[in-house]
């Protein structure tokens, strides 16, 4: 492939990066290009009486591939959604799914909105008219499109999507399942919010137990110290930023929003930045760090690694160059544009890929799905045998410990953590590592064994269009 002489769009992007893929692929002919098109766009245009007149806005919905079904993927409410960009995300969808094995399709839906411009309750009527739209074309449907959280909309929004779903399919005992994301209270699933986040932490975590993959992005060590730079402390940027923080020993020593970027080599203490910019819409203003009117700097700084958690396109063939992380974790989806992909990959920079990168969201969306349908309560099944083992094991170690043969003896904290079965949560957490552990080695050993494969978005494109081409093959196509 010709590295691109101008900026490609965002599906220009995609499609680059996935004919980069084939071309190392032997799928038979036709094959690729089904795979790669989006089989249907629907676009909406509704009107709604708000402030005494009515405002007219456009909404849509994508479906790339239904190779499995339903097909998943979010609804973004923000003033760039447009057909090219969600097509471009709900080809990212199916390949996400496919690389993460959440057996679903691929779909993103959009609505072209400034969210802070409506109140909640105007927000709501917006919503509840867009999700009438989909709703009555099987764009929302618990066994044929499910949407979810993506920029711009969170648990609210998805607690009036379900509910409009409901109000009009009032006989369908499955109606939870038609949207996911949803407040743990109205049929959600307890980690679900901060699972992109956490999906972001855990994937350093894997890449970090492999030190051949270490060296290869230039670093050493452990996750601990290392400096951190994040782009967008959305929800995504936030709690990935907050995890390894807290609990990795991560520095962070850049957060660049909106309206500039704070910097602190000793490291900004996330929690504060993110109450900061609730309470004043921004950065600017934030102590105890060097404030940059022009974010894209702080992008440019030197640091361990760099986690671009908000637009698409954000490194690109103007600043590609320029971009010093030896490490980029893609907790948004398409931050780096084709062009700047080709730049990076010749610098030598480790880009673990959106498609793997940010798939907690919808690894979570699948388990809150599948509770949804099987109508009961997650951690509640078989949770007293394994409380009587646990016990059995604690018994154990209390003996040990009496008779001084371990070296430390038991606190009434370890007993209670580990006397507990799994709960809901600790069951999503444990569920949500191994998929990121097992992705990544999959990746991980397609990017090593292969001569031709020299970075692990390729590596991710490959293993995930070789299991959608394997479905289509088991369909008879
Ligand atoms: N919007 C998220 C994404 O881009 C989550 C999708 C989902 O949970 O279906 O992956």
């Amino acid at each position: 492939m010709n590295a691109p002489i101008k900026e490609p769009s965002f599906r220009e992007s995609v499609d680059l990066m996935f004919n980069r893929a084939v071309s190392l692929m032997d799928l038979p002919p036709g094959l690729e290009e089904k795979i790669r098109v989006c089989n249907a766009t629907y676009t909406v245009r509704f009107g709604v009486r708000l402030r005494g007149q009515i405002h007219t806005f456009t909404g849509y919905r994508s479906v790339h591939s239904e190779h499995m079904e339903p097909v998943k993927g979010g609804i973004r409410y923000a003033m760039g959604v447009n057909q090219d960009e969600v097509e471009a995300l709900a080809a990212l969808m199916t390949y996400k799914c496919s690389l993460v094995e959440a057996p679903f399709g691929g779909s993103k839906g959009g609505l072209r909105i400034d969210p802070r411009e409506w109140d909640d309750h105007e927000l709501e009527l917006i919503t509840r008219r867009f999700a009438y739209e989909l709703a009555k074309r099987d764009l929302i449907h618990p066994s044929q499109n499910v949407p979810a959280p993506d920029m711009g909309t969170g648990e609210r929004e998805m607690a009036w999507i379900a509910d409009q779903y409901r109000r009009m399919n009032t006989t369908d005992i499955n109606s939870r399942a038609c949207v996911t994301g949803k407040p743990v209270n109205a049929g959600g699933i307890q980690g679900r919010t901060e699972a992109t986040g956490r999906g972001v932490q855990y994937a350093l975590q894997e890449f970090f137990r492999h030190p051949e993959d270490i060296k290869a992005a230039k670093l050493s060590g452990t996750l601990d110290g290392k400096r951190v730079i994040v782009q967008g402390l959305g929800n995504v940027g936030y709690h990935a930023a907050k995890f390894l923080q807290e609990e990795d020993g991560c520095v962070i020593t850049g957060i660049i929003e909106r309206d500039g970027a704070l910097f602190n080599e000793k490291g900004l203490d996330v929690e504060a930045v993110r109450n900061w910019i609730m309470k004043h819409g921004g950065v600017t203003g934030f102590p105890d760090a060097a404030h940059q009117a022009e974010g894209a700097a702080v992008l440019e700084q030197d640091c361990d690694i760099l986690i671009p958690a908000a637009l698409e396109g954000v490194i690109n063939m103007g600043n590609a160059d320029r971009i010093k992380a030896p490490l980029i974790i893609e907790a948004a989806n398409g931050p780096v544009t084709a062009g700047a992909d080709d730049v990076l990959r010749e610098k030598g920079t480790v880009i673990i890929p959106d498609m793997y990168a940010n798939a907690g969201g919808v690894t979570v969306s699948y388990f809150e799905w599948v509770k949804n349908l099987s109508h009961i309560r997650f951690g509640r099944m078989g949770r007293r045998q394994e409380e009587a083992r646990h016990q059995l094991i604690v018994d154990e170690l209390e003996q040990l410990s009496a008779d001084k043969e371990l070296g430390w003896t038991l606190t009434p904290g370890f007993k209670q953590k580990y006397l507990r079965g799994a709960g809901e949560l600790e069951l999503v957490r444990s569920g949500l590592d191994d998929t990121m552990r097992t992705a990544y080695q999959s990746m991980r050993e397609v990017w090593h064994e292969r001569d031709d494969v020299t970075d692990l978005r390729t590596a991710a494109y490959l293993v995930a269009i070789e299991k959608v081409a394997a479905s289509y093959r088991a369909l008879g196509l």
